[in-house]
């Protein structure tokens, strides 16, 4: 049971975000990782396939007992992910397994989407640039490193897309068997990339969460089964981290001013914050101040919802979206995600579809990168909050783009005005062209 609905206080205090000494190996050679620890009573408990507490039910998260590292370590670490590996549940040699190397994806600086939004240091973490075009890859090989570690041998996931992408392509790499459950209203093209990759591939009729629930089931029927985002999801969550670390690297060993994060289960959100403090406790960056944004697809708002009605209990909801690789209507992480958001002063904003699809198209016209409808969802909700004074439009912010627009074709095809074809000669061009 990865649900936390219903929760309505969040204990900030034990939030684990490591401690600092000289560091001991793990005798799981889960690197700088000692314990999972309890993110509602605070409870430790072993390192091991566990994501539920013992005592309360709530989900456990990696604690760390992190060694000295200074910026030149990671800068002269491999051009992924793995540069941060001693920040990372993984063992310091993971980069020798056969793995897709994910991560280091381009920080762009956005001037004329900024100018569009009306905003003046703007950046564009592009995360499309990963192997399999979404922030999923840093999950899924953070997630296959860890499940090595604990004698796992098949990867497995239910599914929004992106995810089963990921999963399906690590597993391919590393020789691994993989088991995908996705929901039947996936789209085509999230279905074809996945399939390619030759693993096992199942459409379930139902939602997303109902695709959740029967991988809860399975999980504990198939022993050697690692569904990266259930049974190992504490080690899965922590490859979000990456994004925070990567977004303060590339700022130049400094944290943004502002952040805006898309919201699926809220997971990514969270890490993105704990790798921004992280990086404060090492002494990697200045400590300051940020604020954390999120964004949502109206038709599936549970968390803007809760932000916006200053609830803390996040109410499941049955999605209804073009934005499917955040359509979870019971988000495990949301509550937690309204407290990050809460507590650094950020906002929470959602948007309908429509906007979703000009969010896809200002930043595809203005920048040169095509989105998929999370990105979307980003673009159009950072819009609304500077519309509306909440995103500082002199701040130095960052949107977070997590997905390839090309796995999501259909939520713009009938919006690009696209012109029936023309004669072969300069005339018709000329007419076609209005000059
Ligand atoms: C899964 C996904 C998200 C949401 O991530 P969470 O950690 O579940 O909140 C955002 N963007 C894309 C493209 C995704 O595939
Ligand atoms: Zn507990």
């Amino acid at each position: 049971m990865t649900g936390t609905l219903g929760t309505s206080t969040i204990n900030t205090e034990t939030i684990n975000t490591g401690t600092i000494s000289t560091g001991t190996t793990s005798e799981l050679g889960l690197g700088p990782a000692r314990q999972l620890v309890c993110r509602e009573c605070g409870l430790g408990a072993p390192l091991a396939a566990e994501f539920a507490c013992a005592e309360c039910f709530g989900p456990l998260e990696v604690g760390y007992d992190f060694e000295c590292i200074t910026r030149l370590d990671i800068e002269s670490g491999p051009r992924s992910i793995w540069r941060y590996r001693r920040l990372l549940p993984v063992p310091d040699d993971v980069d020798e397994y056969p793995n897709t190397q994910p991560g280091l994806t381009r920080l762009i600086h956005a001037e004329r989407l900024a100018k569009a939004l009306g905003m003046r240091r703007l950046w564009v973490k592009d995360d499309t640039g990963n192997p399999t075009h979404s922030f999923k890859d840093r999950v899924v090989a953070v997630a296959l490193a860890a499940a090595r570690q604990l004698g796992f041998s098949v990867l497995a996931c239910p599914s929004t897309g992106n995810l089963a992408n990921a999963v399906a392509a690590a597993a391919a790499r590393a020789g691994w068997q993989s088991v995908v459950l996705i929901p039947s209203s996936l789209e085509r093209a999230k279905v074809l990339t996945t399939a390619v990759y030759d693993g096992a591939l199942i459409a379930v009729d139902g939602t997303y969460d109902d695709v959740n629930r029967l991988a809860t089931e399975l999980a504990a029927e198939h022993e050697d089964w690692a569904f990266v985002n259930v049974n190992v999801r504490p080690y899965y969550a922590e490859g979000s981290k990456t994004l925070g670390y990567e977004v303060a690297e590339q700022l130049g060993w400094r944290l943004p001013d502002q952040v805006v994060v898309p919201i699926g289960s809220g997971s990514q959100l969270t890490k993105v914050d704990k790798g921004f403090r992280e990086l404060s406790e090492l002494g990697l960056v200045q400590p300051a101040p940020y604020r954390v944004f999120g964004a949502q697809a109206s038709g599936c708002s549970p968390v803007s919802a809760a932000f916006k009605a200053g609830r803390d209990v996040v109410v499941p909801v049955r999605p209804d979206t073009i934005a499917r690789s955040l359509a979870i209507g019971a988000p495990a992480d949301g509550p937690y995600a309204l407290d990050t958001v809460r507590r650094t002063g950020g906002a929470i904003e959602d948007a309908t579809d429509e906007e979703v699809v000009e969010g896809i198209r200002l930043l595809a016209r203005t920048e040169g990168i095509f989105a998929e409808t999370a990105g979307g969802v980003t673009v159009a909700c950072a819009k609304k909050l500077v519309e509306d004074g909440r995103l500082d439009p002199d701040a130095e912010t960052v949107l977070l783009i997590t997905g390839d627009g090309l796995k999501t074709l259909d939520a713009v095809e009938d919006h690009l005005g696209l012109r029936a074809p023309v004669a072969p000669n300069t005339m018709a061009i000329r007419t076609a062209l209005g000059r």
